[in-house]
């Protein structure tokens, strides 16, 4: 027989809403992920990334390896890689980039899951000891934060 059971969390991501989260759990694997209906901000209701965390973590596609392009961009050709490897020759290519010129490194990246790790602590102290050039890393928040200021003419939280 299936025990299913029900996990209140909250969404973590950043935005200014703070999705409240009813995972639905059968035999402990999250097998729905859904607003909490008794959350009166979202009313159950999540936005379409989130509300589709279990698809994306168990689907067959997803990526759980290292993988070198092999032959053009845009071919879609690739082969599976080991760890090791990956780091490796990721970490010889960044130290020819800064040897040259680190500034022709753009440190794309952001805060993920809002974790300590990533939440521009790591990568920062990576990028700034390269010697890269310097991003806003906030592209997305960026734009949010443009976006309330225009709608409400500043960042003081969000309207419920
Ligand atoms: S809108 Fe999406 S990403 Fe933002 S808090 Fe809600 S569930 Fe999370």
């Amino acid at each position: 027989m299936t025990e299913k059971r029900y996990v209140r969390a909250a969404c973590p991501h950043d935005c200014p809403d703070t999705c409240a989260i009813r995972v639905t759990v059968e035999d402990g694997v999250a097998v729905r992920v859904q607003g909490d209906p008794d959350h009166p901000p979202t009313h159950g209701a999540l936005c379409t990334k989130v509300a589709r965390y279990p698809e994306r973590t168990y689907h067959p596609e997803r990526l759980l390896h290292p993988l070198r392009r092999i032959g053009p961009k845009g071919r879609g050709r690739f082969e599976r890689v080991g760890w090791d490897e990956a780091l490796e020759e990721i970490a010889a290519r960044l130290a020819m980039l800064a040897a040259r010129d680190p500034e022709a490194i753009l440190p794309y990246s952001y805060a993920g899951t809002m974790g300590l790790v990533q939440g521009d602590s790591m990568s920062a102290r990576l990028f700034h000891r390269l010697g890269a050039s310097l991003l806003d890393r906030t592209i997305c928040a960026s734009a949010g934060a443009a976006a309330l200021d225009a709608i409400y003419g500043n960042r003081v939280g969000m309207h419920v």
